[in-house]
C-alpha cells in the first residue's frame, strides 16, 4: 500500500483537460490509454489524434507493460528534489501498445538497467492528488529485442581514459 509522500518536492504533472482521464486512471492504478475510432494510441494527448486527426476517440485499458528503449544515469542534480537520489536513472520505454513514455526504474541497480529489458509500471501515490509510475524489471528477467535493432550494455559504455577528451588533457 502507497502511503502519502508528505515532503514530496519533485515536479509534479501539469494535468490538462485532455490528459485528466489518463491522470485519474493512474491514480486508480488501473491506466488507460486513448485510442481514435481508426485504432491509433494517442499519447501525448490533444484534442485531436496526431495521426488521422479524428476527435472521436475511447479510452481502453493499458498493460502497463512495455521494453525499455533508452536510459540514462545522471550524476549531476539538475534539480533539488533530487538530491537524496543521485545517480539516477531516467528510461524511455516503449510500451506494448506502441508508445514512449518517460520514466523510471526501480528495484534494480542502476548498472543493471539495459535497453531491452522487459518492464511494468508500477504506481506512486506521491501527494493526495497526484499519482506517478515507476518501472520495475518484469519477474523473471525478460529482454526484447531492441525496437531499432540496436542494443548497448551499460558496461560496453565508452570508459573515460577511452575518451578523446581525456586523452588530449593528458597531453596526447
Ligand atoms: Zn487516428
Amino acid at each position: 500500500m502507497a502511503t502519502e509522500k508528505k515532503d514530496y518536492d519533485k515536479p509534479v504533472p501539469l494535468i490538462e483537460k485532455w490528459s485528466q482521464p489518463f491522470w485519474d486512471s493512474i491514480k486508480t492504478h488501473r491506466p488507460l490509454i486513448r485510442k481514435c475510432k481508426n485504432g491509433h494510441v494517442n499519447f501525448p494527448y490533444t484534442a485531436l489524434c496526431g495521426r488521422c486527426g479524428s476527435h472521436e476517440h475511447q479510452w481502453v485499458p493499458l498493460s502497463g507493460k512495455g521494453t525499455i528503449f533508452s536510459f540514462a544515469i545522471y550524476y549531476q542534480l539538475w534539480h533539488s528534489g533530487w538530491k537524496d537520489d543521485v545517480p539516477y536513472n531516467a528510461v524511455l520505454v516503449e510500451l506494448d501498445e506502441g508508445i514512449q513514455v518517460p520514466g523510471d526504474v526501480v528495484g534494480i541497480k542502476n548498472e543493471e538497467i539495459d535497453v531491452g529489458m522487459r518492464v511494468e509500471m508500477t504506481f506512486d501515490d506521491v501527494t493526495p492528488e497526484v499519482t506517478i509510475w515507476h518501472f520495475q524489471p518484469l519477474e523473471p528477467l525478460q529482454f526484447a529485442a531492441h525496437p531499432l535493432g540496436r542494443r548497448y550494455r551499460y558496461e560496453d559504455r565508452p570508459k573515460p581514459r577511452d575518451s578523446a577528451v581525456s586523452a588530449t588533457m593528458r597531453g596526447r
